[in-house]
């Protein structure tokens, strides 16, 4: 039985994996729907090679654009929330891939849950801004939802087959980043290309960011508050730059489970394609008597203070981690784009958090109503607006 799969974001760090998974086991997966940004070039090769019923990109121009340049058999070609949703939600998709940047995300993966679809999740920023909403729709729906981020595949790996009452911590790994050991006075004036070059991992520009401020840690703490329905007190943040464990659990008997392996996604993305099954990735083999010594260490908050905001931000109630988010990716984004400094990312976030009184959702609405304030509000405090 092959399983059909809609990916959102095909085009991205996570979609391309993804589909090299797909193309590798033929036999295993058909695509039902693509969607992507406005890499249009990529997406035409990935139609020829897929052959997708649905594809769906940002605007009506775009979609239009595309429909020129595609040859032979077309897909449906649709664009915008509507195309997103669309390809979410195709009838024969059984699992969505959720592999768009940021809170984008949020809309077609809740329509993907709404309509049945077990969801890969690789947009932390969903259970950041809406976690709590988004785990009732995935009970009351009845789907599943496994992790694609790789510290929350190695949590879900060690929480196999035992008991969860039994959970005393998780301990997430953190690389770190390029910023681990620069100079704190440094840190004002790192460069864009500085800040992209990460050690460790090949990603999209924006968690490449987040990465360096840390901030990735945050999301990825709020994102196993939901996942796996730990408080904040339980969730620990360990650096450790070689990036072979990939995150533990300790038990109440001092055990640890850990999962170790080469730093590389398609890992934890096959994974939660072929659950509870393993398949051939590609993945290098660990060889562990080539490794010069794993090392941890607490995270410095001086130096990383977005990883603390992220604790303050659960602890504050439900729309914050909305607002942090949001203030992330506007600050992220005028960062690269040269706007504000490096250190500065973290402390505009900071600003728009301590401008919003914190309330709790009811519907996905709300979450897009704070989302739009606090971008605005983000923009706002760094002079943009
Ligand atoms: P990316 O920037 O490489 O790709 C993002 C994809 O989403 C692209 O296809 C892009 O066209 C599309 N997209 C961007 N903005 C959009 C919008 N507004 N509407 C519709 N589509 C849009 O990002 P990535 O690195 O692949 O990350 C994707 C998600 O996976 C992020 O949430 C990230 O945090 C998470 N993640 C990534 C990695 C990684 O190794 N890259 C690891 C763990 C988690
Ligand atoms: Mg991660």
């Amino acid at each position: 039985m092959t399983k059909k799969l809609t990916i959102l974001g095909s085009t991205g760090s996570i979609g391309v994996s993804t589909l090299e998974i797909v193309a590798a086991h033929r036999d295993r997966f058909q695509v039902v729907a693509l969607t992507a940004g406005n890499n249009l070039d990529l997406l035409c090769r990935q139609v020829a090679l897929f052959q997708p019923r649905i594809v769906s990109v940002l605007t009506d121009d775009l979609a239009q654009k595309l429909e020129r340049m595609l040859e032979g058999p077309k897909p449906e070609i649709h664009y915008g929330v509507e195309g997103m949703i669309a390809a979410a939600t195709a009838a024969e998709t059984e699992m969505v891939v959720a592999a768009i940047v940021g809170a984008a995300g949020l809309v077609p993966t809740v329509a993907a849950i709404r309509a049945g679809k077990d969801i890969a999740l690789a947009n932390k920023e969903t259970l950041v801004t809406a976690g709590r909403l988004v785990v009732e729709l995935v009970k009351q729906h009845g789907v599943e939802l496994y992790p694609v981020d790789s510290e929350h595949s190695a949590v879900f790996q060690s929480l196999e087959g035992q008991s969860r009452k039994d959970v005393k911590r998780i301990i997430l790994t953190a690389s770190g980043g390029p910023f681990l050991n620069r100079p704190l006075e440094e840190l004002a004036h790192v460069s864009v290309a500085d800040a992209l070059n990460h050690p460790n991992w090949s990603m999209g520009q924006k968690i490449t960011i987040d990465s360096a401020t840390m901030m990735n840690k945050g999301l990825e703490v709020i994102e196993a508050r939901w996942l796996f329905d730990v408080p904040a007190e339980q969730i620990a943040v360990n650096i450790h730059p070689q990036s072979i464990i990939h995150s533990m659990v300790e038990y109440a008997d001092g055990c640890v489970m850990a999962q170790l392996g080469v730093p590389d996604m398609k890992a934890p993305i096959a994974y939660a394609l072929t659950y509870p099954e393993r398949v051939a990735t590609g993945v290098k083999p660990l060889d562990l008597t080539a490794l010069s010594g794993l090392t941890f260490h607490q995270p410095d908050y001086r130096r990383f203070p977005a990883l603390q905001l992220a604790y303050r931000a659960l602890a504050a109630g439900e729309s914050m981690p909305a607002v942090m988010n949001a203030a992330n990716e506007v600050a992220v984004e005028a960062f690269l784009k040269g706007k504000i400094g490096f250190t500065e990312i973290s402390s505009y976030i900071e600003k728009t958090m301590d401008a919003h009184e914190p309330r709790a959702f009811t519907t996905i609405e709300d979450v897009l109503s704070v989302d739009l304030w606090a971008r605005a509000k983000g923009r706002e405090v760094m002079g943009l607006s």
